[in-house]
Parts: C-alpha cells; structure tokens; sequence
C-alpha cells in the first residue's frame, strides 16, 4: 500500500514536471555522426547505394525534428547529370537517363513558422567514396568516410534543427543536406536553379562544411562576412568561445557559393584543413564533439541576433565569380587557410605533385612565386593563375626564418 502511494506521488511529480518543463533539445552530434561516417555507408559517394542509405537517415532524423517535407517527393530532390571529361566545361544537368548518368538526391525539411522569409541551413553530406579524383590519398582505394567533411556540418544543422523549434519564429527554416559538393557543388547548383520555395523570400543562408575539428587554440573561420553589411558586427557579437577568422568572400570552395551567386547573404563555418582532408583517415574518432556543440550554440546566437532584422540587405564582395582565378596548374599543397601570419603557409604537400618535387615541406610559408609577393592564400591564388601547364618558375618560402629559394616545375 505505502509503495503504491509512492509510486503514485512520482508518477505525478513526474507529469508536472512534464508540463511545466522547458523543451530541451536533443544532442544527437556524436550518433549523426557515427552513422553517416560509418564504413556501412562507403564513403557516400554522389549516387551510389551509400548516399540513398544517408539520405533516408537525414530524411528519417528531419521526420522525427517535425520538419516537414519540402523536396519534390517527399524529403528528396533528385538531380541527374552527366559528369563531362573536360574540368573547364560545366557539369550539365539532365532529365533524361542514360547509362552515362549519374542521380543525386538533396534532403529537405522545412520549419514552417508561417513568416514571409525562410534561412537556408545547409551542409553536404556527400563524400569520396572509395576516392577517385577529389581523394588525395595515393595507393590502393580505401574507403573515404568524411567525418569531418561533412558529417560534421550535417549534424550541426540537425542539431540546430532541434534547437529552433518553437524559437526565433519571424523567420521559417529551410534544412538541406546537399549531395554532389565533392563533384562541384552540383547539389546547391541545381537548387538554386530549381527550388521548392520562392528563392525571392529567402533571407540568408547558413553553410556548415568541416566543422569537426576545432583545435585547442578554437579558431573557427567564418567566410562571406562581406555578404550582408550586418554580419560583421553579429558575428562578433555573437561570439564569446572563438577566434574567428574572417573573410568577406561570397565565393568559396562550398555551396554557400551557389546561394551567394543568386544575392542572398551567406555565411561559411569551418574549422580548418588538417591532414586526413580527402583522405580515408578523416574518421568520427578524430572529431571534436564538445567543439561542434559550441559551433552549433555560436550558430544559433547569430541566428537569434538576426531574428528581427527582417529581410537582410545583400551585398557583393570583391571577389566576384568572373574574378576568381581559373587554374591551369597546381603546386599539390594544401593551404592553410586559417594562418593569419604574412604569407600562404603550407598545410601539407601531396606526393609526387610540384611542390613535393620542389623539396617544399609542411609548414613552409610561401611568400613569393613567380615575380608575385604572396601575402595570403588569396594572393597566392592569383600569383598561381597567371601560368600554364608545362611552365618553370621560381617559388621563395619561409622555413624556421629563412627564407629558401627553389625552382619549381608545373607538371604537363
Ligand atoms: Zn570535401
């Protein structure tokens, strides 16, 4: 009898607590994570089983977060292309499918909060595969999980998905996991060509690519700064965990770019290039959870600040697509694109490329090549535009204080 009345009194406590209980959201980072860059799904490579296998998992998770369904069937939006032999010529979507086609497939969810402006939140999924050109690992194929790129940005945006239910209502929000970024933002492209919603009514757009590894000293890079004139001081408002890196670019090397190209103000988060970039070794055991968390917290004060600013003001930033440097050539570095020192200082040397001929190392800082003075990764970029396959130059570099001369030679 006595036990019943005590069960009885908790299970009442317990129903009050309920109704009176703020609604926390769930941190699902870690498990995202683990699933999607699990060897079960192969490296999620833009139309293959392991991609299908990702998407109906997002779809699953968008689901259970309340979002509705806003792709063209369902949670999906499926897009076919043929992938042409030439790199300079665009990728050419399709509607009809042959043998050479390949089918990709965004998932969408949609907080409707019945307002005028929707933010696009977004991360791609897709990855490697077993490798193939985007993989800078050389031997025999291995399976590329993408924890870090992009696992993580995925499981931030569901995460924020859970935390603005109920919250910072004047605007609705739009989720994408993009397929086809590794291929050349193919995914983001053929969105923004042909959205679910009224691309006029969307406000700004928030892009998560490589968000896992935080490092001790927390520098996260936040790029298209420049996009809206009120994002610098948000950003830094917003912030009490990080040094942040800017950089005012609309352009850059993720689907931001496809949203920035069509005036909608966007902002790129990423915590920096390390050694398994592209490789089989960016694994979920390297990732920083505690870090994307606080990503994610950083993200939804920026997302909290904008709330009653409306529609924002868009605006375009010096380096505008036509500008961007085409390549004919490339050293085989990876850059670093948070060194802030003078210089573009070399985050790692692929085998057998240019650089690696050259005798340049990891952490060497590039300060000169050709007749151009290198001052950041961006003058780099353009000092590297101006030759041609087959071309001899000489590249100057910053080891331990000195500074090395060597002739490099770009290959055929
Ligand atoms: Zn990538």
């Amino acid at each position: 009898m006595k036990q019943i009345s005590i069960i009885v009194f908790f299970i009442t406590l317990a129903a009050c607590k309920n109704d009176t209980i703020e609604y926390v959201p769930e941190n699902k980072i870690n498990e995202d994570v683990s699933f999607l860059a699990d060897d079960a799904l192969e490296g999620r490579k833009t139309g293959t089983k392991g991609e299908q296998e990702a998407a109906k998992y997002i779809a699953e998770r968008y689901e259970s977060l309340g979002l509705s369904a806003i792709g063209t069937e369902r949670y999906f939006q499926d897009f076919s292309f043929k992938t042409s032999t030439d790199p300079h010529k665009e990728t050419e979507f399709v509607t009809v499918n042959e043998d050479s086609t390949i089918t990709g497939r965004n998932v969408l969810g949609f907080l409707d909060n019945g307002k005028e402006h929707t933010v696009i939140i977004g991360a791609h999924y897709d990855h490697l595969g077993y490798g193939g050109e985007g993989s800078l690992h050389r031997g025999e194929d291995a399976i590329h999980n993408g924890a870090d790129d992009n696992a993580s940005g995925v499981a931030v945006m569901l995460n924020l998905a859970g935390k603005l239910k109920n919250a910072n209502t004047n605007n609705n929000y739009l989720f994408i996991a993009f397929s086809g970024e590794e291929l050349g933002l193919l995914g983001s492209n053929y969105f923004v060509k042909n959205p679910t919603i009224d691309i006029k009514k969307m406000n700004y757009m928030l892009n998560m690519d490589m968000v896992g590894r935080l490092k001790a000293d927390s520098t996260l890079a936040v790029y298209g700064t420049g996009t809206s004139p009120i994002f610098k001081q948000v950003i830094t408002a917003s912030n009490d965990n990080f040094k942040i890196i800017e950089n005012e670019s609309g352009v850059g090397p993720s689907d931001h770019t496809s949203f920035y190209l069509n005036n909608i103000p966007v902002l790129h988060f990423f915590t920096g290039q390390h050694e398994d970039y592209h490789k089989p070794g960016d694994d979920s055991e390297k990732l920083n959870y505690e870090g994307m968390a606080t990503i994610s917290e950083y993200i939804y004060t920026i997302i909290t600040d904008l709330d009653d600013n409306g529609k924002l003001a868009y605006r375009k930033t010096k380096d505008q697509s036509a500008d961007t440097p085409r390549f004919k050539v490339g050293m085989g570095v990876i850059p670093d694109y948070l060194f802030d020192g003078e210089g573009m200082r070399i985050d790692g040397v692929s085998e057998d490329k240019p650089a690696e001929k050259a005798g340049l190392l990891k952490g060497d800082i590039v300060v000169k090549l050709g007749t151009v003075d290198v001052t950041d990764v961006q003058t780099y970029m353009k000092a590297l535009s101006v030759f041609d396959k087959g071309d001899s130059t000489t590249v100057v570099v910053k080891r331990n204080g000195k500074d090395i001369q060597a002739a490099i030679k770009f290959q055929q």
